[in-house]
Formats: structure tokens, C-alpha cells, sequence
């Protein structure tokens, strides 16, 4: 079976062609600038790239040309379109409608349309995307695959705010989470690794670590918590998102700023974060280099993020009663020993040790990093959100 992954943005959309029998991308890409000048889209396959320019006015020439670079004769994958058994899409919120990925049907599409007021930026892209899929490819079966689905098994306790009961139930304010499909997918990664699958009482607290960010506490295979919250400005700092704040803080900053309370929420997305404090970047990697180079600003920016993931890994320990495994994943988990380093140290009081040698000289694939004596096994472990994606997409439509 061959599995179409999109990810439609709202002027993006990127592509993963996964075969099933050996769960490897026989192709990607990503199609930027949709709805602009110069759009183009960058081609993955055989081992060879290609950059297509061509107008695409909507997704739907998009994913034309997403299409035709598949089937291409020089630099395509399959040989025509009827070999793509069925498109994976991913969808950022379920609300509380869906527990689980599911068909993408007429029903399903109209609740995840209803749910836009919750993820107002990326909703309608990503619906957008199915749209365009389905008016080309009308008879092949479609998945959607949410963001917030992992978390839904949050106790109340987890989810609900301290503020008046009717803001959930009249209007849905509430922690939902996000990168479930990550956290789910690392998270059951370790678990086989360490010999723990269906152990109701495997806890492990995964950290998602990238250019967004959020840490879970996960027990038998269940979010019991997340840092990611109404929406993903929770939680630790970012790139560029603030993370948790005191919320008086957003009228303060507006009377002082004169901004509007939309141009302050972009202030605390688009502008804060890493980048923000450290007025460098929001890549750590340019973090690493100027703090290297004295900046105090940068090296501040490293040690706030830091200091905010230890505090959550200490927290989530606490919730779940102790924790078997930490995970690392994502851009900044995967890649920056120096920053996985930083967020275990001086934490052997609660069994985590880190083996320095081996963290800072890891392979692909998943690494061991545990040090000598230490009961919490430290784990990074590459994420591969389009491969889940890919995977519900076949079970559901093997089911249906
Ligand atoms: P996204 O949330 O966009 O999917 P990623 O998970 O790809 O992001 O993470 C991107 C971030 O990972 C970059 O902004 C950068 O900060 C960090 N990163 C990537 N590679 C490295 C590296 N080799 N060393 C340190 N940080 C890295």
C-alpha cells in the first residue's frame, strides 16, 4: 500500500509518498508560496531533487503539481496516480470531537470545519488541503489525523483552568495539547525499545523539542499531561512563542506597547520565544554560536529554555508518581547535546543520570544516553510524525 502524507499550511504544503511494506518516503516535498508570486515547489525522489516553479493560486494547483512530480518519468516515484491507495492528511484540532484519527467523510469533514474558532491560522489551511485533494482525487480514501487526539485521554484535572467552570462548558477553554502524533509515536517507540509495551504503568515523559515545543507525561501509552495548552503559545518558551506567562502581563504590554490585544498575541507568538530574548534567532544553533562568542543575551535565552524544560520534567515526575524513561526528540531534542545536557543535570537526587560521553556522540537511529546507575533510562529517539500519519491512514482505511 502507498500512503499520501500532506501537511497543508495556509500558503504551504508539504508531501511524504510513504510505501507501506517497507515504511520508507519513496518521495517528498514541500510547495511554498501558494496564493503568492513565485511560488515553486522544491521535489524529493530516486535520490534526485527538483525544483518545479510553476502558479499555484490555490492548493489545488498545488497539489497538481504535487501529482505530476509523482508520476514524472525522470525524477517521479510511481508510475500513475492510481498507485496512491489512500492520503493521510494532518489535521491540528479535534476539540473534543474525535479521540482517534478518522475518514475523512462528509460528517467528519463538517466537525472539523466547525472547529476553526479553536486553531483560527492552521484549521482552514489544513482543510484547504483536503478540499483540493478530494476535488482531484475524488475516489481515493482520506484520513485526518489531529494534532490535539493524543492528549484527549487527560484527566479533568489535566485540562481544566482556574477560572470559571462555564468557560468549558459554554465555550470549550480548556487544555488540549499538541504534536500528539510525536508524543505518541516516541513515546510507544521507547516503550518497544525498553521491552514495556501494553505495561499499564510504563511512565515516561517525552520532551518535543523543536522550533515549537511542548513536553507530555505519558503512562501505559496515555497523555495524563502536556505543556502545549488552549492553544500552542503554552507551555516552555520557544523559537519565537513566548510559552506560559502570567496572563496580566498581555494587558500591561498592550497599554505600554499600544498595541491591539491581536497585535499583542502576535507579539507573544511571532516575536518572543528565544528569539525575542535573545534578539539573535530563534535556531539554536546561531544561540550556541553567539553565546559561544560571549553574547549574554543568547547564553540567557539557552538557560531560560532550559531551566523552563527541567522544571516541567520535575513536575511531570511528580504527576505521574516517578518515571521509568525521558525522551528527546525533534529538531533541538534530537540534534543539541549541549541543551539535552543542560535539562538533565543535577538531577541524580531523582535517579537521572546522563552518560556525557555517549550524549554527545550520538548516531541515528535511537541512542541510549543513560549514565552509570541511573533508574530513568534517557532516550533520544527521531520522531517520524508523517510515518504515524501514514500508519492511521492504513489502518482506517484497511477497516473501512
Ligand atoms: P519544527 O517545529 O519546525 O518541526 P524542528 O523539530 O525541525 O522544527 O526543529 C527545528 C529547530 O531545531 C531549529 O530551529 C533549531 O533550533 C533546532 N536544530 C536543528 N538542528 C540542530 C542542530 N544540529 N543543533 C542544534 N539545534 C538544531
Amino acid at each position: 500500500m502507498k500512503v499520501l502524507v500532506i501537511n497543508a499550511g495556509s500558503s504551504s504544503l508539504k508531501y511524504q509518498l510513504i510505501d507501506m511494506a517497507t515504511e520508507k518516503a519513496i518521495a517528498k516535498g514541500g510547495c511554498e508560496r501558494i496564493g503568492l508570486d513565485g511560488s515553486f515547489c522544491k521535489h524529493k525522489a530516486n535520490g534526485k531533487e527538483k525544483t518545479i516553479t510553476s502558479p499555484m493560486p490555490t492548493h489545488k494547483e498545488a497539489i497538481q503539481v504535487v501529482l505530476d512530480a509523482l508520476v514524472d518519468k525522470e525524477y517521479g516515484a510511481i508510475s500513475s496516480m492510481k498507485e496512491i491507495d489512500a492520503v493521510g492528511h494532518r489535521i491540528v484540532h479535534s476539540g473534543e470531537a474525535f479521540n482517534d484519527s478518522v475518514l475523512l467523510t462528509d460528517e467528519n469533514m463538517a466537525t472539523i470545519e466547525s472547529l476553526t474558532e479553536l486553531a483560527p491560522l492552521h484549521q482552514p489551511a489544513n482543510v484547504i488541503g483536503v478540499k483540493a485533494c478530494k476535488a482531484i482525487m475524488p475516489d481515493v480514501p482520506m484520513v485526518a489525523v489531529f494534532d490535539t487526539a493524543f492528549h484527549s485521554t487527560m484527566p479533568e484535572k489535566a485540562y481544566i483552568y482556574g477560572i470559571p467552570y462555564e468557560a468549558y462548558t459554554e465555550h470549550k477553554v480548556r487544555r488540549y495539547g499538541f504534536h500528539g502524533t510525536s508524543h505518541r509515536f516516541v513515546s510507544s517507540e521507547a516503550a518497544k525499545y525498553l521491552g514495556r509495551e501494553n505495561d499499564p504503568d510504563f511512565k515516561v515523559i517525552t520532551m518535543h523539542l523543536g522550533n515549537g515545543s511542548s513536553i507530555s507525561a505519558i503512562k501505559g501509552g496515555k497523555s495524563e499531561d502536556t505543556s502545549m495548552s488552549f492553544t500552542p503559545l503554552g507551555g516552555v518558551p520557544m523559537g519565537t512563542r513566548s510559552g506560559d506567562l502570567d496572563p496580566a502581563i498581555v494587558e500591561f504590554l498592550a497599554n505600554k506597547y499600544k498595541m491591539s490585544l491581536s497585535e499583542t498575541l502576535t507579539y507573544l507568538n511571532k516575536k518572543s520565544g528565544v528569539a525575542g530574548l535573545s534578539g539573535v534567532s530563534s535556531d539554536f544553533r546561531d544561540l550556541s554560536e553567539a553565546a559561544k562568542n560571549g553574547n549574554h543575551r543568547a547564553a540567557l535565552a539557552l538557560e531560560v529554555f532550559e531551566y523552563a524544560c527541567k522544571k516541567y520534567l520535575g513536575a511531570y515526575a511528580a504527576a505521574l508518581g516517578g518515571a521509568d524513561c525521558v525522551v528527546f526528540t525533534a529538531g533541538i531534542g534530537e540534534h543539541d547535546a549541549k541543551v539535552r545536557e543542560a535539562i538533565v543535570s543535577d538531577m541524580e537526587y531523582m535517579g537521572i543520570v546522563l552518560d556525557k560521553e555517549k550524549n554527545a556522540h550520538i548516531g541515528d537511529g535511537i541512542a541510549d544516553v543513560t549514565g552509570k546507575g541511573g533508574k530513568v533510562k534517557i532516550l533520544v529517539i527521531p520522531t517520524n510524525e508523517e510515518l504515524v500519519i501514514a500508519r492511521d491512514t492504513e489502518r482506517l482505511t484497511k477497516r473501512a
